[in-house]
């Protein structure tokens, strides 16, 4: 594979007259390293379907297409699908399209342009602004997605996988778990990208589950609980639960955290998934 070196990413940029557009979240990868290390993480096989977000210049999407059947390449700035056509012009198992990921049904788009297939894997090096409701947008529309392998802000990485209790615990740590389990593959240097960005970044793979660790009778209830626990960090369970449902008094929540075993003082923070659910599902009975 003839690599983006940072002299051909510069040459590209320069022919094409293209200006980085920041609002884009546009870093490019220029270390084959790295690049490597990231499809090593997808475990591709050659008759696995991926789908890339953002392909950029095309650097990652080569070696994708190396490794597997088929490739599928969602990329919302226009004015890079002339620099992909030329970077990708040889890879005849890619299919680039121009979207905006966050609107995109990926089991129509595979569907449409891999025919059936059971299961894929989306790969990405992420815009940081757009990372949250990406995630989301993989689990919650129950695509038929196996593997997720992304590049996030570090700081992002470490709320992923961060533990009951940690500062960088949240909602979006109980989300992702709850439909993936989630570990930190390795961390990446600012240097390896053209322009550098403000902080590192890190490779998380995501493998979906086929169902939730743990047996949640209303999702909604569940979600509901978790939001309120954290929206209000600072309080005690028992006074951030009390905003959840008006219908409740204070006593019905003691209550039911008492049923649930769980001390009515402690912080929703430090509450693990499972307990969560205890909780949710005891509410969810009660309605
Ligand atoms: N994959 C390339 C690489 O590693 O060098 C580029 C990574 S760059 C961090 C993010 C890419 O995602 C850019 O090409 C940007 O235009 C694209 N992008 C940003 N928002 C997007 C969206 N909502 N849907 C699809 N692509 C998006």
């Amino acid at each position: 594979m003839r690599s983006l070196s940072p002299g051909l990413v510069r040459d590209l940029l320069g022919r094409y007259n293209f200006r980085i557009k920041k609002g884009f979240g546009q870093n490019f990868l220029i270390d084959n390293n790295i690049i490597k290390k990231i499809v090593e993480a997808a475990e591709l096989k050659s008759t696995d379907t991926v789908v890339e977000i953002g392909p950029g210049l095309g650097s990652l999407t080569r070696r994708l297409s190396e490794r597997a059947g088929r490739v599928i390449a969602l990329e919302i700035d226009r004015t890079l699908l002339p620099i992909l056509e030329e970077t990708l012009g040889e890879y005849d198992n890619v299919t680039l399209i121009e979207a905006d990921a966050l609107k995109t049904d990926f089991n129509r788009v595979v569907g449409e342009y891999s025919g059936p297939v059971a299961q894929y894997k989306i790969v990405a090096n992420l815009p940081y602004y757009i990372t949250s409701p990406l995630i989301m947008h993989f689990l919650e529309n129950s695509f038929n997605v196996s593997r997720i392998v992304i590049m996030v802000q570090e700081e992002v990485a470490r709320r992923l996988t961060a533990k009951p209790g940690s500062k960088e615990y949240g909602a979006l740590t109980i989300a992702v778990n709850y439909y993936a389990s989630v570990e930190t593959a390795f961390r990446v240097p600012r240097t390896v990208f053209i322009p550098k960005p403000e902080v590192g970044s890190a490779v998380v793979c995501l493998d979906v589950r086929d169902g939730p660790p743990v047996s949640v009778l209303n999702r909604d209830n569940f979600f509901a609980l978790v939001k309120a626990a954290f929206q209000q960090r600072r309080k005690t369970l028992l006074n951030a639960l009390s905003a959840v449902d008006r219908e409740y008094s204070r006593e019905d929540w003691l209550g039911m955290l008492g049923e649930a075993g769980i001390d009515p003082s402690r912080r929703g923070e430090t509450l693990d998934l499972g307990e969560f659910a205890i909780l949710a599902n005891i509410y969810t009975h009660d309605k």
